[in-house]
């Protein structure tokens, strides 16, 4: 070599060494020697696997003997052309990826003499190569579900070139074992759906539109799993790749379902309420004709008439807990105050002292005192339902135990935990918990609406509960509750007033004849006079007669608030400009909108108790009560 090639050749940024026939190096340029991290002089008369290079292929596999390049070349006598090879470098240590090409040279007898080899340095692109790909797994493994690329080609079946992302926890096995065979993953699909993906991946394919679509697979836990599918056709010269993601869509799904039911339980629940409503206008009419038909009846009919009227307030009970499924049946003023602890003792008194003796009922509270908004009368029956249930699921069972226990949370709710070991509550059961006339019970035994009414009270107390159960072990209700911080409010008056002198001039607005009648009664009974109106018309036109002196002083009306034509809310509202002073007690089984009732001075839920409509009707014309009361 003459001295301007040696220049040009130690110039070059290409590394060039030349081996001979055994493969030893005889020259290397600077270039190469950088790279190598040997001086020329550590490297000549080595062999070219120097064991200090580690020399490895992109896989990682060890190069060693006739598996590199050079020797190749050395021995076929054929150029071999960029080779990527990985070397150590023998000071930084570091790894650096070359293109390695050998050209083999003859003698004149055609024996190969030596090799001449190109190293070119593309430890950047490959550094760059593997960052990409680390960022492309990072990107996967983030995603909620798997990425999949489908291959059909033109012959042949499917591949699946690529699989990845959450492939273990979808499917239950891992991408490599799935790798390469599509019928490895399509086998998870439920059998219902497959042919309907296979059908959308035929047209995707054939007319390069997306797949969107929802299956259901097998998953790893017994349970089913929701999985929506999203694929894009890609055509390519030997057939279609597609790419797609596979989500879990579980979740979605079931809330999906929850919310349906619950939409269904609300609509059951209105239609519940309604019915109810009818049905106590009726019990309102029944129950006080009863009362006085038996109190004014001799001895021997009395008792008939006695077991008539318990029966209908039993069942004034029954569509009280009816009328507390319809939505906002309550005012909010109807609310009060109440100690839970005393109210929870008393109920568990009530369950010792009627349950079956075998039944260890106990108590555990680390709560003193917990006041919470709501009516009593309501917490106690969500408390008894729950305990009902409970003692109807241990009949028969073997120490059977109602465990209670009270704790107030961290974020200040009560805590009502009911447990049972009972014997529990299928999976069926427990999705249909709370829908308004589910029972499993025999007819007669159960009126599927215990839960379904104590659900609606802890809502409407802004409360949560929970519900685990297993069948053959016991079932554990958790009720949540806020606590209140208000006092609690003094007990209303309950006694029946003796009825002394005249009470005062009662107008009674209601549609309904016996509703009236019965009203009227009752009233005279304790001292009132009474005028009765069919219409809220009626009601107003009367009321301007008295007015003008010619029908007596009307002291307080008495409205009805579901009336065909003028609605008990329209009469109010003309009373307040017709007689501003005049004082209306509202008297309705069902109060959808408290808020329009502003300007009452009472409310009160009927069937309304003897002494309750006496009490209030008093309480309202004396002007030193002041404001509004409710009871
Ligand atoms: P009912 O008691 O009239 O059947 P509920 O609404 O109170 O109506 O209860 C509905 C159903 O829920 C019951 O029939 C029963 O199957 C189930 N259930 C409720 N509580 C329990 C419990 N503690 N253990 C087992 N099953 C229960
Ligand atoms: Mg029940």
């Amino acid at each position: 070599m003459n001295a301007s090639w040696d220049s040009v050749i130690a110039g070059l940024d290409v590394g060039i060494i030349i081996q001979d026939r055994e493969a030893r190096i005889t020259f290397a340029n600077p270039k190469a020697e950088s790279m190598l991290g040997l001086g020329f002089r550590d490297m000549v008369g080595t062999v070219p696997a120097h064991p200090q290079w580690d020399v490895i292929a992109p896989d990682g596999r060890p190069i060693v003997g006739a598996g590199h390049p050079v020797i190749q070349a050395l021995e076929s006598g054929k150029p071999v052309r960029d080779v990527m090879l990985g070397v150590r470098h023998p000071i930084t240590l570091e790894r650096i990826w070359l293109l390695v090409s050998a050209t083999p040279e003859f003698d004149e007898h055609g024996n190969t003499t030596r090799a001449v080899v190109t190293l070119t340095d593309v430890s950047i692109n490959q550094r760059a190569l593997d960052a990409s790909r680390a960022q492309v797994v990072r990107v996967i493994d983030a995603l909620p579900g798997v990425v999949f690329q489908l291959f059909r080609p033109h012959r042949g079946s499917d591949s699946l070139p690529f699989i990845g992302g959450r492939v273990e926890e979808l499917f239950g096995e891992s991408s490599d074992a799935m790798g390469g065979d599509p019928s490895r993953l399509l086998r998870h699909i439920h059998r219902h759906d497959l042919t309907r993906f296979l059908g959308a991946l035929d047209v995707a394919v054939r007319d390069g539109t997306a797949i969107e679509t929802e299956v259901a697979v097998q998953g790893t836990a017994s349970k089913a799993r929701w999985l929506r599918i999203h694929g894009v056709p890609e055509r390519q010269t030997n057939g279609v790749l597609c790419t797609g993601v596979i989500l879990d869509v579980t979740e979605s799904h079931d809330l999906a379902d929850a919310l349906q039911r619950s939409q269904r339980r609300d609509a059951m629940s209105d239609l519940a309420a309604g019915i109810a409503h009818n049905f106590n206008n009726m019990l309102a009419v029944i129950l006080p004709n009863v009362e006085m038909a038996a109190s004014a009846s001799p001895i021997a009919e009395r008792a008939l008439l006695e077991d008539a009227a318990g029966a209908a307030r039993s069942a004034a009970d029954l569509v009280a807990q009816m009328l507390t499924l319809g939505r906002q049946d309550l005012s909010e003023k109807a609310d009060g105050v109440v100690d839970m602890i005393p109210l929870i003792r008393e109920t568990l008194r009530i369950c010792r002292s009627t349950f079956d003796r075998g039944i260890s009922i106990t108590e555990e509270s680390d709560v003193a005192a917990a006041l919470v908004v709501g009516q009593r009368s309501q917490l106690q029956q969500v408390l008894l339902n729950l305990c009902l249930n409970a003692r109807d699921a241990l009949a028969g069972r073997s120490a059977p135990v109602l465990a209670v226990r009270i704790t107030v949370t961290s974020d200040q709710q009560l805590r009502i935990e009911i447990r049972d070991n009972g014997h529990g509550m299928s999976a069926e059961t427990l999705r249909r918990l709370g829908e308004p006339f589910f029972t499993t019970k025999a007819v007669g035994k159960g009126t599927g609406l215990g839960v379904a009414a104590a659900f609606r009270t802890i809502h409407q107390a802004g409360g949560d509960w929970t519900v685990e159960s297993t069948p053959g072990i016991g079932t554990t209700f958790a009720v949540r509750v806020p606590l209140s911080v208000t006092a609690v409010d003094v007990a209303p008056e309950t006694a029946i007033p003796e009825p002394t002198q005249h009470q005062g001039t009662v107008l009674i607005i209601d549609d309904e004849a016996m509703v009236r009648r019965a009203l009227s009664r009752q009233l005279r009974a304790a001292g009132f006079d009474s005028l009765e109106a069919k219409s809220g018309a009626e009601g107003l036109a009367m009321l301007r007669q008295a007015v003008t002196g010619l029908s007596g002083g009307v002291s307080v009306v008495l409205l009805d608030l579901s009336m065909p034509g003028m609605s008990g809310e329209q009469v109010l509202e003309h009373l307040r400009v017709q007689a501003p002073s005049l004082p209306v007690v509202v008297l309705s089984g069902h109060i959808a909108n408290p808020d329009a009732l502003s300007d009452a001075s009472a409310i009160l839920q009927k069937p309304a108790t003897q002494a309750q409509l006496v009490t209030t009707l008093r309480q309202v014309q004396q002007p030193e009560a002041g404001g509004t009361t409710t009871t």
